[in-house]
């Protein structure tokens, strides 16, 4: 079993896929400080299953990614692929059959590694197991690096020891003792596990005994019940017949008093249509007749109005009645008077006149008491001749003022 190639695919400074010839004698590698060539060596370790990021020289394990440079983008992933010659069988049994061995780990940012040998993927620790049981690894002391021979011979004993078994090719074997030891310490765990739950299941059957008891007597009562829950059911059944016999009898009714209801219904929404048509003339109508009784709201109010002014007219004119007849008697009272005066005035003049025939020394006394009778009966004709023209104006005034109440007391009866 030899390393015959290495291949390499974004890790570290490898950006582009590089393949690596390992030659059989001696192959070197020569370049400049920084080129690369640890990162080589780094490639052959992380590929056989190194999990140390720090032995990667890095912070993470995802630092062994191209990181990107001044012309190129980082890349999300790095692969190395090893391949090894078995063509003299001595792989592992497991893989012993297979001539070349190509051992392929990949990483991908933030998702951690994977691995395959020849394109089966397989554990980091088969791959480990694979190189440590031909004595190599990733951690072999077969693979020096810088300062670590210096390393080694200050190491400890057991240290050193290491390497002897290495040298002897048993380290691979410690590995699987290793693993081996964990799954005994597993089985044993499981064993007391299945102590306990052997107990547990002990206690469940009692249980599970006893539910079979119920379950039978269940069973039991369950076939009584289902074949009394039939003789139900065709109790039921035939009843539902009878009562669907009558449902339809009076669906049927109730279709014929539908199919009434329906022509009733479109009757009435004949009438309902006529009855809406009809209806805009009377709105028309009930809008006239509400102008109209505006209207004589408006004359009530106004007749209401006359009427009081009637009525306080009829007051007025019946008190001008009353005063005017209590005129007319005045007057009338003042027309007797100055009447009674002119005959008395009369027959004073006749008296004087005798006193003048009889007595001529008193006629300048008797002319001048004449005169003065005369004057008094002149301004008693003009009394009376004032108080007839009153009496008559007064007159004049009455049939007025009764025209005007008969008028008034005409619009008020209207
Ligand atoms: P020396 O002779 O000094 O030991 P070397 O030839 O062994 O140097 P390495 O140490 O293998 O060189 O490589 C270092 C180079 O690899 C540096 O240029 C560094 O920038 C580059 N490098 C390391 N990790 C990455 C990474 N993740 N992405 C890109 N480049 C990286």
């Amino acid at each position: 079993m030899h390393f015959s190639r290495l291949r390499l695919s974004g890790f570290k400074s490898f950006v582009d896929a590089t393949e690596f010839h390992i030659e059989p004698g001696l192959t070197g590698v020569v370049g400049p400080n920084g080129c690369g060539k640890s990162n080589l060596l780094e490639a052959l370790r992380w590929v056989m299953g190194a999990n140390s990021a720090k032995a990667m020289r890095g912070e993470g394990m995802d630092d062994v990614i191209f990181a990107g440079s001044g012309g190129r983008p980082s890349r999300n992933h790095a692969e190395v692929m090893l391949t090894v010659d078995n063509a003299d069988g001595t792989a592992p049994a497991r893989f012993a059959a297979e001539p070349v061995l190509e051992v392929v780990r990949r990483i991908d940012r933030g998702a951690g590694s994977t691995y395959r040998i020849n394109g089966v993927e397989v554990r980091a620790r088969d791959v480990q197991l694979l190189f440590a049981d031909a004595s190599t690894g990733a951690n072999s002391p077969a693979l020096v690096r810088q300062g670590q021979i210096s390393e080694l011979i200050s190491a400890k004993p057991q240290n050193r020891r290491r390497i002897l078994e290495e040298a002897a090719g048993v380290s691979g074997l410690y590995g699987r003792r290793h693993e081996a030891q964990i799954r005994v310490r597993g089985a044993e765990v499981n064993l007391v596990r299945l102590d306990d739950l052997s107990r547990q299941l002990e206690s469940g059957l009692g249980r599970l005994r006893r539910d079979a008891r119920t379950a039978a007597r269940y069973k039991k009562l369950s076939a009584q019940i289902r074949a009394l829950h039939g003789a139900v059911l065709h109790a039921r059944w035939s009843e539902a017949v009878a009562g669907l016999a009558a449902a339809r009898g009076e669906a049927n009714q109730r279709h014929v008093a539908a199919e009434v209801a329906a022509r009733a219904a479109a009757a009435a929404a004949t009438e309902a249509v006529e009855a809406q048509a009809a209806l805009p003339p009377l709105r028309d109508e009930e809008t006239a007749a509400a102008a109209v009784a505006h209207h004589l709201e408006i004359d009530k109010d106004r007749l209401d109005r006359a009427l009081e002014a009637a009525r306080a007219e009829v007051a007025r004119l019946t008190d001008d009645r009353r005063r005017i007849g209590d005129d007319l008697h005045r007057e009338g009272q003042a027309a007797t008077d100055a009447a009674d005066q002119l005959r008395r005035l009369a027959a004073d003049l006749v008296q004087v006149e005798r006193d003048v025939a009889a007595a001529p020394e008193r006629t300048p006394a008797l002319e001048t008491a004449a005169r003065d009778a005369e004057q008094s009966r002149a301004a008693a004709d003009a009394a009376l001749e004032a108080a007839a023209a009153r009496v008559a104006a007064g007159q004049a005034e009455a049939r007025a003022a009764q025209a005007r109440l008969v008028e008034a007391q005409g619009r008020l009866s209207r």
